[in-house]
């Protein structure tokens, strides 16, 4: 893999690959973009197959960071770490402690936190080792699980699709179908409910199913029942690539708005949803919620409030891309790109300015 050629391409300032033979850490931490600040992103553990796909799955993630940070109004760049590993196997102090002795080493120029395959309690761990690691459950003053904080910024995104569409944000009697009723969905359920909305439901867990049909009196469906349900607004908060050539036949919703990551298959699909008049929001610009929150955490000690406050912007941010949208007859996931690289672009000719003491 020609790996300098691969970072030019979408312009990437590092990557660092990271190796310990006694705790068999192999990383690889990139980082995309930090003209808006440090990169900001997670760290995964996968069993990757080679250490290309790796490599590959790492520069993805970061550049994609990037995008998120800037539109949710963070003051941080994109980065992202990929540790190959199984999660179930190969996971001990000595690889976390290990690792966060790299990010160390970095001089906060990268900051990471929990992504796939990784939970809170190897954050703590990486924490001893350094204090660039948000979403650490040990310290005092860390934001905790951020999906009540996302579910709410969804509810945004949803409200400002709705304003949209039917000229009120207002959800009373509308009827979402809600793909996912875990961490987020359930928090996202409650929400639609207090908002007047009828659920209609899917999830591959029965007891994530039973709790808001008893508790909220949702309509329980069969998981590949739920994307061709009679509804106003598809609601995807479980799994990547729901919007795919198989979906698509079968949507009958005005709006696509939910919490899951990479809900396109491929972006084709986003301009196929452009074409039959389905207003989708595109899902790094929606489901930002938890960055917020997790961003919120360097401003000094956590505060809900004012992450809860921050999250707004999502509202503000999908009425813009619909704005860019129509103006450009682009579709929206386009316009959120845009709507990205316009704070990037200017915040750095801003900062562009000398001053003594930074030193730029
Ligand atoms: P979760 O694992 O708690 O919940 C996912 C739910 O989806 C589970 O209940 C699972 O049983 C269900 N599910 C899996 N496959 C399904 C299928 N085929 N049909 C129906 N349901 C299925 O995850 P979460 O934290 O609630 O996150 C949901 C989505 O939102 C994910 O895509 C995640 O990447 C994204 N997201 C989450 C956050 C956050 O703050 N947790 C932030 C941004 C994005």
């Amino acid at each position: 893999m020609e790996i300098i050629n691969s970072m030019e391409h979408y312009d990437y300032e590092q990557l660092v690959f990271c190796q310990d033979k006694a705790s068999g850490l192999k990383a690889i931490i990139a980082i995309h973009d930090t003209t808006l600040g440090p990169a900001l992103g997670g760290t995964r553990m996968w069993p990757y197959t080679s250490e290309e796909e790796a490599v590959i799955d790492a520069l993805r993630l970061a550049r994609g960071m990037t995008f998120k940070n800037a539109a949710a109004g963070l003051n941080f760049g994109g980065g992202k770490t990929v540790i190959i590993g199984d999660p179930r196997k190969d996971k001990s102090e000595a690889l976390f402690r290990a690792f966060g002795r790299f990010v160390e080493s970095l001089n906060g120029r990268y900051i990471t936190a929990e992504d796939v395959g990784i939970c809170v309690e190897d954050m703590d761990i990486v924490s001893q080792e350094t204090k660039h690691v948000n979403g650490v459950g040990a310290i005092a003053g860390s934001s905790g699980d951020p999906s009540p904080i996302t579910a709410f910024g969804v509810l945004k995104g949803i409200q400002a699709c709705a304003k949209e569409v039917w000229g009120s944000e207002q959800l009373k009697g509308k009827t979402v179908a809600l793909q996912g009723l875990g961490h987020v969905g359930y928090y996202l359920a409650k929400h639609l409910h207090q908002e007047g909305a009828n659920l209609i439901v899917a999830d591959i867990n029965e007891q994530n199913v039973e709790r808001v049909v008893k508790e909220l009196g949702a309509t329980a469906v069969n998981p590949d029942a739920i994307y061709g349900v009679e509804c106003d607004i598809f609601t995807p908060t479980a799994l990547g690539a729901i919007i795919n050539d198989h979906t698509i036949p079968q949507f009958k919703c005005r709006i696509i708005a939910g919490a899951a990551n990479n809900q396109l298959g491929e972006n084709r699909h986003g301009d196929l949803l452009h074409s039959k008049g389905i207003l989708y929001a595109p899902d790094y610009i929606i489901n930002a919620g938890g960055v917020i929150n997790i961003a919120d955490e360097l401003n000094g000690d956590y505060n809900k409030e004012r992450a809860l406050r921050a999250v707004e912007i999502i509202y503000r941010n999908i009425e813009e891309i619909i704005a860019i949208s129509k103006r450009d007859n682009i579709p929206t996931y386009k316009a959120a790109d845009i709507l990205a690289e316009r704070r990037i672009d200017t915040l750095g000719k801003v900062r562009s300015t000398f001053l003594s003491h930074a030193r730029r």
